[in-house]
């Protein structure tokens, strides 16, 4: 199932119809959320005369780099300047996110705006608040769409290096390097056409994954000699943090990222769930091998989603029973999870 219903759109940015547009993506944006944004920024400049990035929140210092960030405006820190910028304009891309709730409460200034709503994204199950969709859940990444979007109706020439450079980023993290199964022969051909198009993919590898803290280090050296807990009965590991741990490593956004990971990276594993006790909620990350939905987990027990080896969730309740009752629940998937 995929949606593409862009076709007017298409033609009103070519008649220059358009005079004001705003880009969002979803809160903690990652880098195929921060990738697709910027890359489709760098290319609707030149399309559109005032065009603003939006992000519901701050996002991990390992993207700063890219692109375009220093024209970023954070709900979070420029709320008035964001509001007028929404409510004036004409048309709005919501980029790797299928629901409101997931920006947060900039999600109701966007519902509630006169500007035309773009869907762009790969996640399942969209809200469909959009006047026009490019969905596709078998896409690697919504960094891929913006690709697609652009080549397919105004040309690969029409794709700068800084563009390029931006929606190889959100590819390639997406995919976890290309390693994940939503990685295909389409996939490694959007990264020779943006390897073409100026992507530096060594530099761009280095500014992403070789840039630790050492507390970072240190917090993930810490998590894998006292918290990686393994169930080979579940062949299941877990990993949960307090806001002591987080304190002591003086965690920053983005710094647990890539932890869930290590789990997983077990023999035998294929489930890995890391918990965090973050400010106002508990959050989840979970990872699956082969045809274990962890989203459909996610979505019955902890309100969250995602993709079927990729998911997020969340719990008002205090961290001691979000971890009980993620262990209380896993017991039911046994058999499924030995099945793998
Ligand atoms: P992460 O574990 O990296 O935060 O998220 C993994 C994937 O799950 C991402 O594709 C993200 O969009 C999705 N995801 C994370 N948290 C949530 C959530 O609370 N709700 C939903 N629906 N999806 C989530
Ligand atoms: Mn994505």
């Amino acid at each position: 199932m995929q949606l593409n219903s862009i076709g007017p759109l298409i033609e009103k940015i070519r008649a220059r119809e358009y005079k004001k547009a705003v880009i969002t993506t979803h809160h903690k944006p990652d880098g195929d959320a921060m990738g697709s944004s910027l890359g489709l920024y760098a290319f609707l400049k030149y399309h559109i005369e005032a065009v603003h990035v939006i992000t519901p929140t701050d996002y991990a210092e390992f993207l700063h780099w890219m692109p375009g960030h220093n024209d970023v405006i954070n709900w979070e820190e420029k709320e008035a300047e964001a509001r007028k910028l929404t409510e004036e304009a004409d048309v709005i891309f919501c980029l790797d996110f299928n629901r409101l709730s997931r920006i947060n409460e900039y999600g109701e200034v966007v519902r509630n705006c006169n500007a035309e709503k773009v869907l762009i994204d790969h996640h399942l199950e969209p809200e469909h608040f959009e006047d026009y969709a490019l969905w596709n859940p078998s896409s690697s990444s919504t960094a891929e769409l913006i690709f697609h979007f652009i080549k397919h109706h105004f040309g690969l020439e029409n794709i700068s290096k800084d563009c390029a450079t931006c929606l190889y980023t959100g590819v390639m993290t997406d995919t976890g390097n290309f390693q994940y199964n939503n990685t295909n022969s389409t996939t490694h051909m959007v990264a020779a056409d943006l390897l073409d198009q100026g992507a530096d993919h060594v530099r761009i590898h280095e500014k992403i994954y070789d840039v630790f803290s050492s507390d970072r280090s240190k917090l993930f050296g810490y998590c894998l000699l006292h918290k990686l807990e393994y169930m080979p009965e579940l062949r299941t590991a877990l990993m949960y943090l307090s806001k002591e741990e987080l304190e002591r490593f003086n965690v920053q956004t983005g710094d647990t990222e890539g932890l869930v990971n290590l789990g997983l990276g077990l023999k035998g594993c294929v489930l890995s769930v890391l918990i965090i006790d973050r400010t106002k909620m508990v959050k989840m990350s979970f990872r699956s091998k082969g045809n274990f939905a962890v989203n459909e987990y996610a979505a019955k027990y902890f309100n969250g989603g995602g993709h079927r080896n990729a998911s997020g969730g969340q719990s008002d309740e205090p961290l001691e029973m979000v971890v009980a009752r993620f262990k209380n629940t896993i017991i039911q998937y046994q058999k499924e999870l030995n099945a793998i």
